[in-house]
């Protein structure tokens, strides 16, 4: 029969959770980490990762992810491939995991590490040129345009500061903006504006991602209807990120407004007994690196918690 309580689940298994499960199963705690399919989260679907530390000439997000997986299976991390279909945290003495198939599983502490998803634009060539010309992350993947041309698509806080962050290697970036005023925060503003590297087309969305094997040029429409190509060798997709929430019971873990989970800094959310690691997180950085760094914490914090509720 299987096992129907464990002292730690771990909801999901990118780098947080995989990060997580090592450090549970090292620490010899009683635990499953669930994910619903193959794990890797975002990673996977990452051309290359140039920016974890250790990795001097870069690795593939798929291999980065073999990798986080096999280090957790040499450690017996034990991994159940299973959807989930809620999380129920009323009762505090013992967190319900209720699954797609009906049955459910209980735990004394929780870590959710259930990520974000970037947000498409949803044009012909975007999934097709994904990883070779189009990008969900300036940070990540500026490097690979030095001295190129590349577009950014978005007037909020994060393409602004990351078309900014682009003109320290492209040689030019040009914000596409469905508007003609940007949304991003006025000090950023100032910014971009007098960044000589940053141009703007206003009033206007991509209406397809166009290249042979990599991007080469974006079709547009502006909003009076008349259309045009921006010859670009990359483009950035920046448009906001969706936290991967749906099965989580957002009123007791106190979302805030987009639907990420605030937590304190040793992760613990504002249910006791349940922590949050990487991109579901509250907070400014969403890179690998951190994700990882935030997924041992939980474990850290969540052991200390289970050894209070034991002494009590
Ligand atoms: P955001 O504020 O939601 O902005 C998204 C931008 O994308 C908006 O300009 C929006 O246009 C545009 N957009 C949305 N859907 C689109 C579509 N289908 N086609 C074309 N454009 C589209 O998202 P964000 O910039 O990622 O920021 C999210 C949150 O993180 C914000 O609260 C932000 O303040 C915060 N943040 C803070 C910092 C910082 O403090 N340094 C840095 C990054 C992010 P409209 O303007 O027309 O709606």
């Amino acid at each position: 029969m299987e096992k129907s309580h464990f002292e730690l689940v771990i909801l999901g298994a990118g780098p947080a959770g995989l990060s997580a499960g090592l450090y549970a199963s090292r620490a010899r705690i009683d635990h499953v980490l669930i994910e619903k399919g193959a794990p890797g989260g975002q990673v996977l679907t990452t051309d290359w990762v140039d920016n974890y530390p250790g990795f001097p000439d870069g690795i593939s997000g798929f291999d980065l992810i073999d990798n986080m997986t096999a280090h957790a299976k040499k450690f017996d991390v034990n991994i159940l491939t299973k959807e989930v279909a809620s999380v129920e945290l009323s009762d505090p003495d013992s967190k319900r995991i209720v699954f797609g198939d009906g049955s459910s599983l209980t735990c004394d502490a929780l870590i959710i590490c259930t990520g974000a998803s970037p947000n498409k634009i949803g044009v012909p060539g975007e999934a097709e040129l994904a990883g070779k010309g189009v990008s969900y992350c300036g940070t990540c993947d500026a490097p690979f345009y030095r001295d190129m041309h590349v577009a950014v698509i978005g007037g909020g806080d994060t393409a602004v500061e990351e078309a900014d962050y682009l003109t320290r290697f492209a040689s030019k970036v040009t914000i596409i903006h469905r508007r003609d005023e940007l949304r991003a925060v006025k000090v950023l503003q100032e910014i971009a504006f007098a960044n000589k590297k940053i141009d703007y087309v206003w009033n206007s969305q991509v209406t397809s991602i166009e290249g042979d094997k990599e991007v080469e040029r974006l079709q547009l429409v502006d909003n009076d209807g008349s259309t045009s190509a921006l010859e670009v060798q990359g483009v950035f997709v920046l448009i906001g990120i969706t936290p991967n929430n749906a099965i989580l019971p957002l009123e007791e873990l106190k979302a805030d407004q987009w639907g990420f989970i605030p937590t304190d800094a040793e992760t613990l959310t504002s249910v006791s007994g349940v922590f949050a690691a990487g991109d579901i997180r509250s907070k400014l950085m969403r890179q690998i690196v951190n994700a990882c760094g935030e997924g041992a914490n939980s474990v850290i914090a969540a052991e200390h918690y289970l050894k209070s509720r034991s002494e009590n």
